[in-house]
């Protein structure tokens, strides 16, 4: 029996449900007896199941047609809902902790659970409710002002996704005009993008120091839930890409400036990553799904059924349309078990980047659906991002599949740089928002002097030429995470270290690779990140000389 995302319609809850059902929840609870306690667990897990699936379902389908004026006022029934379900839920986490019998309760819940409520509950009082929902507002006019974008380029109007194809053409103007295009749209809007940003830091700080913190960044990490390391160890990863990546990605920079026979190598030049033109994807859309099916197949029985339950059901959408929202992402129903990709194919290397990335989240989710209880479904994201860059490296044997004739070793060298050039990237997006927490006060240009201040510590060969929004310290405003997502960027790199790990065992030993990564999938978030990490026989990004190993076998298959 096939499963249809169209047959999808989990119940909408509405203040009084969630109320009634959480007091019976409570009365169970408060009995005592072993059999109500029972049934108390059974029916929150429920509960909370059906709620996540409803709310992943509302904002999908926003996403799916953001022109629907129904589907938006479900959005915002639900964003306006979603600190009423909160304090529910940490309402139960409480009562839960309340337990006169901690062995038992560990016994009981696990060690992991157990501690992942107790930062939980810090993280939420109903004191900060209001302050929460203007929150998902100011972020939801951040993503609306940036999809608004209509850029001129090269006879077309195109939106800021849109772009891309011409970000990264051979023809060096048409880059260039392309970035003048996308920084035209920030400049004309940059007074707006500084009061959002602004009375989003502000509102943070304020909701921290009502909770009792001295600033967001505790707070944010634990809204990031990381129970095993803080802000020492993130700094100390920075530092390690700072040494061993940094001086990597300016001689790879410096190699295709000279290849290339540039004078100097501009912002606009970084992204052509490939001399002969990055590779394309073999063909469109229903080649795409066809040859990424063949890919899994090869890959392991149990990938490749998955796949097909996936394309079978409905739950993938991956063409580009008017009035889509911009970006590629997965989602879940945890009353379903089976997870939803959402992608926008723009015809360059992206495209196969979905079936790489997003099929990496959607794996691990599958694999992981029997796990007892909602909370370790999905592992937190600086191991979920190891699920999704990991496939992206174990896929390689069988990218001739998914990359246009002959380009297939262009494609892996291309993947390759672009992982690494990212980590400068990552931990620059990182350190700028540790920062700006740390003097919640500074005036927007103050932001901007740090921006470009940090960028060249990282990024030291950045030239922006002409483009004078950035080059005064804009670029920050393109990175929607700075906005909606605080320090969630870190995971990104934090993970990839890990993924590399992956991709350097997988050139030994393809299968042993592919195992282990099973395997860490089916764990989804059954334990912190390190413990994952140590697991899956990885080696922490906070072991000093975590990245040496790859970035030496990367050196030596770029020919450095
Ligand atoms: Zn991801």
């Amino acid at each position: 029996m096939t499963l249809h995302f169209a047959d999808l319609h989990p119940p909408r809850p509405t203040r009084q449900t969630l109320e009634a059902a959480h007091a019976a929840i409570h009365t169970d609870l408060a009995a005592g007896a072993a059999d109500r306690r029972g049934t108390a667990l059974a029916r929150w897990d429920e509960e909370r199941r059906r709620y996540e699936s409803w709310s992943a379902l509302v904002h999908l389908r926003f996403s799916q047609d953001t022109a629907n004026a129904e589907a938006r006022a479900e959005r915002d029934y639900a964003d306006a809902l979603a600190p009423e379900a909160t304090r529910h839920e940490v309402s139960v986490k409480r009562h839960l902790l309340d337990h006169p019998d901690r062995a038992a309760l560990i016994a009981e819940q696990g060690a992991h659970r157990v501690r992942l409520w107790e930062m939980d509950i810090t993280t939420f009082d109903p004191a900060i409710a209001p302050a929460l929902e203007e929150e998902a507002r100011l972020c939801a006019e951040y993503t609306e002002l940036l999809a608004s974008a209509r850029l001129d380029v090269e006879g077309t109007r195109v939106n800021l996704s849109g772009l891309a194809p011409f970000q990264e053409t051979r023809d060096r103007d048409v880059r260039h005009r392309a970035e003048q295009a996308r920084w035209a749209f920030f400049a004309a809007n940059a007074e707006r993008l500084d009061g959002l940003y602004d009375r989003l830091v502000t509102l943070r700080h304020d909701m921290a120091a009502t909770l009792g913190f001295a600033s967001y960044t505790p707070l944010g990490y634990r809204r990031m839930r990381r129970v095993d390391y803080g802000p020492e160890q993130v700094a100390a990863f920075r530092a390690q890409v700072l040494e061993h990546v940094v001086p990597l990605v300016h001689r790879l920079l410096r190699q295709r400036t000279a290849e290339q026979g540039w004078d100097r190598l501009y912002a606009w030049d970084e992204s052509l990553i490939d001399p002969a033109g990055n590779p394309r994807p073999a063909g469109a859309h229903d080649l795409l799904i066809e040859r990424a099916t063949m890919m899994f197949d090869r890959m392991g029985p149990a990938l490749g059924a998955f796949f097909r339950t996936m394309n079978d059901g409905g739950f993938l959408d991956l063409r580009n349309r008017d009035g889509k929202a911009g970006g590629g992402f997965c989602t879940s129903f945890p009353t379903e078990g089976v997870p939803f990709i959402f992608a926008n194919f723009n015809g360059t290397h992206h495209d196969i980047a979905v079936f790489t990335h997003e099929m990496g989240h959607a794996f691990q989710n599958w694999q992981s659906r029997d796990l007892p209880g909602i909370d370790l479904l999905w592992p937190t994201m600086d191991a979920a991002e190891i699920n999704s860059m990991g496939l992206e490296f174990l896929t390689w044997p069988h990218m001739e599949l998914m990359v246009e004739e002959g380009a297939a070793d262009r494609y892996r060298r291309m993947h390759l740089i672009a992982s690494l050039a990212f980590l400068p990237y990552g931990v620059c997006v990182d350190h700028f928002q540790h920062e700006i927490y740390a003097d919640p006060a500074m005036s927007a240009e103050g932001r901007h002097a740090l921006w470009r201040r940090l960028e060249r510590l990282y990024m030291p060969w950045r030239d922006y030429g002409d483009l004078d929004y950035p080059a005064k310290g804009g670029r920050w405003q393109a990175q929607l995470h700075i906005y909606r997502l605080p320090f969630y960027y870190i995971d990104y790199t934090l993970a990839l270290c890990c993924a590399m790990q992956f991709w350097l065992a997988a050139r030994r030993d393809a299968d042993d690779a592919m195992r282990r990564y099973t395997a860490l999938c089916g764990q989804g978030g059954s334990a912190s990140f390190t413990d994952l990490v140590a697991s899956a026989g990885l080696v922490s990004p906070f072991s000093p000389g975590a990245l040496h190993d790859v970035v030496r076998e990367a050196e030596t298959v770029l020919a450095l």
